[in-house]
């Protein structure tokens, strides 16, 4: 039932995959908007969010779902966000907030800004909640509860604008931030995406192995290894987007990861005990502060999913295929 008055009358959803499809999940369950429209590139993703009633109508192009909304997100991955923004800019209706949820944002905010009309309010966001699942089954309305979402308003932006897009997300569970664009990617760089990176790496790495069966790893695959490969399964597309468009700042903190890891490799080689033991009873402090502001539960975002009882994550491609 909802619990509230409408924050936007009409929500278009420009892709209603994993983030698409939890934003909707959540608006109409909490009542956050009057009705939705969306639209997503192929028809069987049409055909399941008709399926899955997630929007009141599914269109085929953007520009229509666009049409007439008060707030348009674009839920694609960051690659794709430039051409939605050219397809939709002349259907907004004056006054619209546009919006979307990339991973990335200095690269969004010049991808779609030269595309969209003066008379609308553009304000990127980026909601800090995900798991490695994809598609429009994957979602869930609980998805942003208590996670961060960062809005990355251009210099300018209408105050008013930028506080209704804040009260949306607010209703939909999570905390909101503003922040410069080009500080949420070197932010992210290391929170999420130089992580993913290492998650890609490391399965890659293990796929290669001579002296190690590819059974072996899987059966042993308690010993930390499964985390990676769950993180691994995340999708190509977006995450090959992410790298591609945040290049600068991965780059950057790929350089200072590197230079720590070649400090434990010379501990290890000689046997420095003290420079090891440190490190991980620093790097256990930083876990336990992650637990007490309550940016971990029981269950994290990676793993978390809206059914209780489906199969075990699958484990990612390399293993799949050999
Ligand atoms: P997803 O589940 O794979 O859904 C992507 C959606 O975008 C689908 O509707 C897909 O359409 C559509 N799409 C894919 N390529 C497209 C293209 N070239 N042009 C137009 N539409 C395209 O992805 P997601 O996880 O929701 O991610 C969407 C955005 O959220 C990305 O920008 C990502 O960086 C951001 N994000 C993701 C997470 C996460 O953990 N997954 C967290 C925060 C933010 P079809 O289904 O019809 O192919």
């Amino acid at each position: 039932m909802p619990e509230q008055k409408p924050v936007f009358e009409r929500l278009a959803l420009i892709g209603v995959g994993l983030i698409g499809s939890s934003i909707a999940r959540a608006a109409r369950e909490r009542g956050v908007v009057g009705s939705i429209a969306a639209s997503a590139r192929t028809e069987a993703t049409r055909a399941r969010v008709v399926e899955l009633e997630l929007a009141d109508e599914v269109f085929a192009t953007n520009a229509e779902a666009a049409k007439g909304a008060d707030l348009v997100i674009v839920c694609v991955p960051v690659g794709a966000c430039g051409a939605v923004a050219k397809e939709i800019a002349s259907a907004l209706k004056p006054g619209a907030v546009v919006s979307d949820v990339g991973s990335v944002k200095s690269a969004v905010l010049n991808d779609m800004a030269p595309h969209l009309p003066k008379n609308v309010h553009f304000i990127p966001a980026h909601p800090v909640a995900g798991t490695e699942h994809s598609g429009p089954d994957a979602g869930f309305a609980e998805l942003f509860d208590n996670r961060w979402c960062i809005l990355t308003p251009p210099a300018g932006a209408d105050a008013e604008a930028v506080a209704r897009l804040k009260q949306f997300w607010t209703a939909l569970g999570a905390n909101v931030e503003t922040m410069d664009p080009l500080h949420h990617d070197m932010v992210l760089a290391i929170t999420s995406h130089v992580p993913h990176l290492i998650a890609y790496n490391i399965v890659g790495t293990a796929a290669h192995l001579g002296e190690v069966t590819q059974s072996e790893v899987i059966k042993f695959s308690a010993g930390g290894f499964r985390d990676f490969t769950r993180i691994a399964a995340s999708d190509p597309t977006m995450w090959r987007d992410v790298f591609l468009h945040n290049k600068e700042a991965v780059l950057e903190m790929l350089g200072r990861f590197s230079e720590d890891l070649s400090v434990l490799t010379r501990a290890i080689r000689f046997g420095d005990g003290k420079t090891l033991f440190d490190l991980f009873s620093h790097t256990r402090a930083i876990r336990r502060s992650i637990i007490e502001i309550g940016q971990e539960t029981a269950e994290p975002d990676f793993g978390r999913t809206r059914k209780t009882n489906e199969p075990p994550v699958p484990l990612a491609r390399p293993y799949a295929n050999d």
